[in-house]
């Protein structure tokens, strides 16, 4: 191995551990740290992104990736040392065009702004974090000036999340989507909703925790690299491909909330966990996308962990931990309680059916506060007519309006939605791909038996960590371009048993 390598991956293990210690931070932050610690919080970990940043744009970097092009052409595309100079190199070409400077008065701001939203959402208070996030417009269009030469101005941002997706692409592509979901919408929300009595009951928290903690072991995560912790709104975060934790809320007349968040949460962490532990503290330990790791937790939370066979093996368990509450509920009645399609406020509650439909406006909103077209102060009030025009319900307040989501006031304005939407289009094409490799994996699920699906998606997807585009991935793993095709159909199969459609 050429010496040079070795000397970059040492100066990316310690940009890593900046960034990890950071992330740390931001994990306690958000868990368990008082309220009076917020300040010094936001500064610390504005330090610590500033100093991470610094050294990975350092001329040190820039001059061992130069050193190593002949290195670099003499091994093949897919081999790990090209892949970790070639992602290294197309990182560190973003980083050296945004000032140190501004990375440090970004994260400050982001950390400031979510402080402001954690108040502000209970207490209805759009007013409160209108002018926090006019300066997360400004900010965000300030990344965007670091990059002259894009076509939306909306792309750089949406680039940082969905390396190589645009605008341009995006828009077409969510706009068939939208007008082949709002027909079977229609045809679903013309009948009566499922009854789902039987989640709103009162569920103890520390049995509902329990009971999901069994299903993701099961599924294959790994608690000796991870643990669970109660948050406000859930997330993975990882400070190791040894240490890769996922957080969630519990509601105790609601059984639902915790239950889905835990298993979309794993799918995210067993995608961290499952990356080629070679490639720890470098830019190929990570995920190839916002969309492909949105594809992994939406396809253990919603293909398999609402799907009949599923809970085929595991409804008599969840009887049995709770006897009082479903032990006279039948399987059919649960199975289309958490199936349940309706037009509803909340996103992350939203059922399959609905659920892009929430991503769409905000997306468009995205776009629209970019361009200008759509000013902050006039947010709140757009969401509301947005919404009863795509839903054909109107929010009764900001709380489940405009102030829903924690993405606006903890990071920036663009790409921070459309991920949700890739991920359910890949979920399916991808788990259609494990299906014609491992015909035996529904039967499998059935019996509460995960090791084919699991070791069909460690393999092709989760090892390579981000060694391949998004593109590149999905056409070396399904054989072709990322298609909207397998989700209708898994969609429509799946309702079509549930509704008249
Ligand atoms: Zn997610």
């Amino acid at each position: 191995m050429d010496d040079k390598l070795t000397a970059l991956q040492v100066l990316l293990h310690e940009v890593d551990d900046l960034n990890m210690a950071a992330a740390l931070l931001s994990w306690d932050q958000t868990t368990y740290m008082p309220p009076g610690g917020a300040e010094a919080r936001g500064r610390q970990i504005a330090t610590l992104a500033r100093l991470a940043h610094e050294k990975f744009t350092s001329e040190a970097i820039g001059r061992l990736l130069d050193d190593l092009r002949p290195y670099e052409s003499s091994q093949s595309y897919a081999s790990d040392e090209a892949s970790l100079i070639r992602v290294t190199r197309r990182e560190y070409e973003r980083a050296v065009k945004v000032p140190a400077e501004y990375v440090a008065r970004a994260t400050a701001h982001a950390a400031a702004a979510y402080q402001v939203w954690t108040t502000a959402r209970p207490a209805n208070d759009f007013a409160a974090v209108r002018p926090c996030l006019e300066q997360t417009l400004d900010l965000s269009r300030e990344y965007s000036s670091f990059f002259p030469g894009y076509r939306h101005i909306a792309d750089p941002l949406i680039d940082a999340s969905d390396y190589g997706m645009k605008a341009a692409m995006l828009r077409p592509l969510f706009a068939e989507l939208r007008q082949q979901l709002l027909p079977i919408v229609q045809a679903i929300t013309a009948h009566p909703p499922a009854d789902d009595a039987c989640l709103k009951q009162p569920f103890p928290e520390a049995q509902q925790l329990a009971f999901g903690a069994d299903i993701i072991r099961q599924y294959g995560y790994d608690f000796e690299r991870g643990r669970q912790d109660k948050t406000l709104h859930p997330f993975m975060t990882k400070f190791s491909l040894g240490d890769v934790r996922i957080t969630t809320r519990v509601k105790e007349h609601d059984l639902s909330e915790a239950l889905f968040s835990t298993l979309h949460e794993a799918g995210h962490a067993m995608y961290e966990q499952g990356i080629n532990r070679a490639y720890e503290g470098t830019p190929l330990a990570t995920g190839a996308s916002a969309g492909v790791h949105e594809s992994q937790s939406r396809l253990w939370e919603n293909i398999v962990g609402r799907s009949l066979g599923f809970w085929q093996h595991y409804y008599p368990k969840l009887q049995a931990a709770f006897p009082q509450q479903l032990g006279a509920v039948p399987l059919d009645t649960f199975y289309r309680a958490i199936n349940k399609v309706q037009r509803s406020l909340i996103r992350t509650d939203a059922d399959e059916v609905t659920y892009n439909l929430h991503v769409m406006l905000r997306l468009d909103f995205e776009l629209d506060m970019l361009e200008g077209t759509l000013a902050v102060r006039n947010l709140a009030e757009a969401w509301r007519e947005r919404f009863a025009a795509d839903l054909g319900i109107t929010p009764p307040d900001d709380r489940d309006g405009a102030l829903q989501d924690v993405h606006w006031f903890s990071g920036l304005i663009g790409g921070a939605f459309q991920g949700y939407t890739l991920g359910n289009l890949l979920s399916a094409q991808f788990y259609s791909a494990a299906l014609a490799a491992h015909p035996s994996i529904p039967s499998e699920i059935e019996h509460g038996q995960f090791g084919a699906l699991h070791g069909w998606l460690a393999e092709n997807i989760y090892a390579p960590g981000s060694k391949f585009t998004a593109p590149e991935l999905i056409e070396r793993v399904t054989g072709g371009p990322m298609r909207i095709e397998p989700y209708l159909d898994y969609l429509r199969a799946k309702y079509s048993a549930l509704y008249p459609l």
